[in-house]
């Protein structure tokens, strides 16, 4: 049970990056990254996508 030295990664400051951007969740209709990280519950849509659909929910009827 020994922790890493690093954990607080003061050496790795190109690390920090790496965890900001995360690993995106892929739109479920055009498979493009998106905001939402992969822990999202749920549909994901790009911005795109997300757009589509706001339009489309707003034209129903
Ligand atoms: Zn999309």
């Amino acid at each position: 049970m020994d922790a890493p030295a690093d954990i607080t990664g003061s050496a790795d400051t190109t690390d920090t990056t790496d965890s900001a951007e995360g690993p995106y969740a892929e739109c479920v209709l055009c498979r493009k990254p998106t905001e939402y990280p992969q822990t999202h519950k749920g549909v994901t849509l790009c911005p795109v996508c997300e757009w589509h659909e706001a339009q489309r929910t707003a034209c129903s009827g």
